[in-house]
């Protein structure tokens, strides 16, 4: 356990205490002291030695493996890290006192100017969000990339000038935003996820992503999709001060995108963009949702077609995400590793052109496995289970397919289904589930089979 207390500080100095010390903690600890506050950041868990080292260099305060409740009741607002829940005792106790809680992004907000692009969804985040940014960037903005991906948002409006960011947004930090505003907001889908902290209640997780477009008015964008159910019922009870962009593949949409003979046709300025979704770079059903918001945000900005049209054409997906691995006697190998819960599964088995052997499981957070079974009757020849345990799995499917085996590590499960596919099939790593029971994260589970895989 560590903890530096070596920077006196004046009474005046209004006080922020930032709570969880990872990427958005230790960039908005930093942003706040170049702005003058008096910081103090405060970790109930161990802090990675990377952002330990960075605290001290820049002679901020912190304390691990305990909250100093004295010292974090005094603040005058709290910064608080997504992952922290509502129920956390110190949360509750800053709560009753009517201390301010905001996320890094409203507090890094309010120092700049740049356009903010905001993007969130239950699936498809990290897709949409780094699709977009490599449009903008190839037609020439100054843009940045944060939010959930790689530097934090605060540490690079406390370093660098762009006017631009695009930003992926948890509903958990929407849960801490308030006077932030999305000069263009996008909403990709809802289905259920994260439900333990919504009270189980899927309209109270409705609710948090249709937080993305408060404080919009009418020079600024909301950009979802006219298929999602769940969306469409938000909608409803909902008005918006933003110029509504949507998008469909079910159906024409003006202003907005659809699908007309395969191609994707963005109508919203006078010059129609069109392109063949069979030139996208991502392939799948749910990639073209993906390319129609990405590509939405381009047009508004008024980027030209035809750089639009090269960058949605050679984007390079992110790992862990429908990722081709390799091909080994005529059978591809796929890691979807990112896919922790039953609606990505379902797009991933929606994309899949031949036989599959798919790889199944882990931390089972309450699935309905119901919504995949049509598919896996038509797609699906054997289920590979890879997690502790696997009774649901078993129940859900025993009817539908005829081999269902378990497997405990990702190698054993790279090596059986290795032997179940044949030439011409695919393998697709798409658990459906968490990966906590026998792996670190998602990463750690895709790159095992990864490793796995190269080695057969
Ligand atoms: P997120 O950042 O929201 O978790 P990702 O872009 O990392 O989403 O994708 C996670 C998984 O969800 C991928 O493995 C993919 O199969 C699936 N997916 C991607 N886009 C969509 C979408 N628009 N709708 C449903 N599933 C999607």
């Amino acid at each position: 356990m560590e903890s530096q207390q070596n920077i006196s500080t004046p009474n005046t100095q209004a006080k922020l205490v930032v709570l969880g010390a990872g990427e958005s903690g230790v960039g908005a600890a930093y942003l706040a002291q170049q702005k003058g506050f008096d910081v103090f950041v405060s970790d109930f868990g161990p802090i990675a030695d990377k952002y330990k080292a960075q605290l001290k260099q820049w002679n901020i305060r912190f304390e691990e493996q305990q909250h100093t409740e004295a010292e974090i009741l005094a603040a005058t607002e709290v910064v608080k890290s997504p992952g922290i829940p509502e129920k956390a005792p110190i949360i509750k106790k800053l709560r009753e006192q009517k201390t301010p809680v905001i996320s890094e992004i409203e507090f890094a907000g309010r120092y700049t100017e740049a356009k903010m692009i905001c993007i969130t969804g239950s699936n498809g985040k990290t897709t949409t969000t780094s699709l977009t940014y490599h449009i903008l960037k190839n037609a020439g903005l100054n843009v940045g990339l944060a939010g959930n991906i790689g530097n934090s948002f605060a540490y690079q409006v406390a370093t660098e000038s762009f006017d631009h960011y695009v930003l992926e947004i948890s509903s958990f930090m929407l849960d801490d935003m308030y006077e932030f505003k999305a000069d263009i907001a996008v909403l990709l889908n809802i289905t259920p996820d994260h439900l333990d902290r919504y009270d189980y209640k899927l309209e109270n997780y409705a609710a948090s992503k249709f937080r993305i477009t408060q404080n919009q008015t009418e020079h600024d964008y909301f950009i979802y999709c006219a298929d999602d159910a769940e969306t469409l019922k938000g909608l409803q009870s909902r008005t918006f001060g933003a110029q509504l962009l949507p998008f469909s593949i079910e159906k024409e949409i003006h202003p907005g995108a659809y699908l007309e003979n395969d191609n994707i046709v963005i109508n919203i300025h006078q010059e129609h963009f069109t392109m063949s979704i069979k030139d996208l770079a991502l392939q799948g059903k749910h990639n073209i949702y993906n390319s129609m918001a990405s590509g939405i945000v381009a047009k508004v900005l008024e980027l030209r077609n035809e750089s639009m049209r090269e960058s949605m054409g050679n984007f390079k997906n992110i790992e862990h995400r429908l990722e081709f691995v390799a091909k080994i006697s005529g059978i591809s190998f796929i890691n979807d590793s990112k896919a922790t819960n039953v609606n990505s599964t379902w797009y991933a088995l929606e994309s899949m052109t031949s036989d599959v052997v798919l790889i199944l499981g882990g931390v089972d957070k309450g699935n309905d496995y119901g919504m995949l079974k049509d598919l896996v009757k038509q797609k699906v020849k054997a289920i590979v289970c890879l997690g502790k345990d696997n009774k649901r799995i078993h129940d859900a499917f025993e009817d539908d397919v005829e081999v269902i085996v378990n497997t405990f590590s990702a190698q054993e499960a790279a090596q059986i289904a290795f032997h179940l596919a044949k030439k011409g099939d695919t393998v697709l790593l798409s658990p459906a589930c968490a990966s906590f029971d026998l792996f670190k994260n998602y990463e750690d589970r895709g790159q095992q089979f990864k490793d796995a895989v190269r080695e057969l």
